[in-house]
This record gives C-alpha cells, structure tokens and sequence, in this order.
C-alpha cells in the first residue's frame, strides 16, 4: 500500500513527486512510455524562471528527476495499463502488478494530435514527424511541410528554417491562429512559404517507405495539388492522456480533466496537475505549479 502514487514524470508528475517525497509520502512515480514528457522533445527552455541563460528541456527534465529521487521519491519505468478509482484505496495497474493507494496524482499530460490519414500514420518515423526539435536535424537542406496554423505550427516552423531549404505552412483557413509576434517573424522568414486554405489530404510514397510529396486540397476550390517535399511535421495541437480515467472522473467535451478546487477533481483522494488539466497555459512553469498543489492536496487529504 503506497501512499501516494504520481503516474507521469514531466514538469508536473515530477514536482509533485518533490513535493511529496518532502513530506516524507515516499511517493512512487510511474514514469510512463514518455518519460520526462513533452519537455524531453524540445531544445532550449528559456522562460523556465531561475536560468537565465536558458537550458535545454531534456537537461531540466534530469534536474527534476534527480532532485526528487534526493528526498526518497521511487521512479518506476513502464505505463499504467488501468486505475481503480471507485473508493480508495485506489488500484493502480501496471503490465505485471497491481498496487494499491491512499492517494492519486494525475500528471499524465497530452499528446500530440494527428490528422488520422493511414500515410501519416504509415510513414510516421519515415519523413512524416510531429516533433521539429527531435527531428529537424534529419530534413537539412530538403524541402518540407507543416500542417497547422497555431504558435507550436509556426514555431516549429520557424525553427525548421535552421536546417530545411524550405517550409510550406499549410493551413487550412487564410488567417493563422499563432500569436502575433510569431506571426510577423514567420512572415519576414523568405524560407517559409503558406498555402492558405488548404488541406494534406495525402502523403507520399507509402509504397517506397520515405516521403517525396504532400497532396494538399484547397479548401474553396477543392482543387488538389502535389507539392514536392522530402518531410511532413503535423503541429494541429494535443489530446490529453486520459483514457485510462474515462469513466471514472470527470472529464469535459475535450477530455481534459475538469479541476475541482486546487488541483482536485472529481474523486475525493485523486488530484491532476499539468496539460492533462490544462489546455490554456501549458506551461513547464505552470505544470510543475499545479504538481506543487496536487502533492501539498494529496497530503492534507491522507492528514484529514
Ligand atoms: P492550437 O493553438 O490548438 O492550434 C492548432 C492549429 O492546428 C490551428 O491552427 C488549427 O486550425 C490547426 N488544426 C487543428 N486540427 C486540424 C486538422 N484536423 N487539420 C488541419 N489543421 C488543424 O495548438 P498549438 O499550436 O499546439 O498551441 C496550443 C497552445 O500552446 C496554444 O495556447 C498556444 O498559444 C500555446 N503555445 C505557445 C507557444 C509559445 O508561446 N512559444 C508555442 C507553442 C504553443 P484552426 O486555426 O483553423 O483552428
């Protein structure tokens, strides 16, 4: 019988774990098949306040890690597979175990969107990406696309610029969703071209395994064309990670879990912290806060 167990091990899962290990709860942190979250598939973090030259996200992810295994916190590699959250103590099921505890702590994030064509999902790894940081070093010097038209689509498209010899934005209205201020450098950027209006309706060549063209449709016309790239990064958002909880929590229309007051939610005992609660700030700084509330919660709760 745990105390407490914090399934997830980004900003939040890991802030949480600090916290609670603090509090002499020997918290146990299943780390989940991304382990480190979302911060492991960037480069440079400098809005992470306390490094002002900025650091990079897996190195911060490391930080974060090591200082809550300081105070005692066990982290555990693999997935949760199923939760019981009918009455607590609450079952927490990994592939090979089922352990039991007096509190829960959801950090369990999202994850990026994807359009759903069977060659995206085909040549996922083979040209197609949904992460420029990860995979932008593979496209130097060849033409490639990315689809969306919010801040992650024009900041991954940006940042692309580093090593392709062009970017197509296509976007399937003619006015982006991405903040002004990334709109105008992406603007000024000559390597960064927009189809406006437009949708990948296809991506080529499944049969040779690498990409050579995205079939996009225009959206008014209906018209479809080819266009002659070598990489397709999808950047159209994240789902959150809660299907292991459908059912048993609230969730709203999006699937975010809905936050109760502080970081509880709708089962007395578990809390949420991070994107998996959050689709408006989703931020590092912001998901390790709430997992700083999700642990001090988690504890006046084991108290009373
Ligand atoms: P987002 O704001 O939800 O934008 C998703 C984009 O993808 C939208 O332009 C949307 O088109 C498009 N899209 C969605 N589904 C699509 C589909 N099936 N087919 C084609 N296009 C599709 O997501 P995001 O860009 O990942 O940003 C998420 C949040 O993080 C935002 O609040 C953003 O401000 C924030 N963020 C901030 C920064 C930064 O400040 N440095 C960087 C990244 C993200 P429509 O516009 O037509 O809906």
């Amino acid at each position: 019988m745990r105390n407490v167990i914090i399934i997830g091990s980004g900003p939040a899962g890991l802030t949480a774990a600090l916290y609670a290990a603090r509090a002499n709860l020997e918290p146990l942190v299943i780390e989940g098949l991304e382990s480190g979250g979302q911060l492991m598939l960037t480069t440079a973090v400098d809005n992470f306040p306390g490094f002002r030259d900025g650091i990079m996200g897996p190195a911060l992810m490391a930080e974060m890690r090591a200082q809550a295994e300081r105070f005692g916190t066990e982290i555990r590699a693999g997935d949760v597979t199923g939760v019981e959250l009918g009455s607590p103590p609450f079952t927490v099921r990994l592939s090979d175990e089922a352990i039991e505890t007096r509190a829960l702590v959801i950090a369990t994030g999202a994850s990026a969107r994807l359009l759903g064509l069977p060659s995206e999902r085909t040549l996922m790894g083979h040209g197609v990406s949904t992460c420029a940081t990860c995979d932008g070093y593979f496209f130097k010097e060849k033409p490639i696309i990315v689809v969306g038209g919010g801040d992650s689509a024009i900041e991954e498209a940006t940042f692309l610029t580093k090593f392709a010899s062009q970017v197509t934005v296509v976007h399937r209205r003619e006015q982006l969703r991405a903040s002004k201020i990334m709109q105008d450098k992406a603007f000024a950027n000559e390597k960064i071209a927009f189809e406006w209006n437009s949708e990948l309706v296809e991506i080529k060549d499944v049969d040779a395994g690498v990409v050579t063209a995205a079939v996009v449709k225009n959206t008014q016309t209906g018209e479809t064309k080819e266009i002659a790239v070598e990489g397709v990064f999808v950047a159209i958002g994240h789902t959150p990670n809660t299907t292991l909880f459908e059912g048993q929590i609230e969730l709203d229309a999006n699937g975010y879990i809905v936050p109760g007051e502080g970081a509880r939610t709708s089962v007395p005992g578990v809390f949420a912290c991070g994107d998996v609660q959050d689709h408006v700030y989703r931020q590092a700084i912001t998901a390790a806060g709430s997992g700083c509330m999700a642990a001090i919660d988690a504890e006046r709760y084991l108290e009373a």
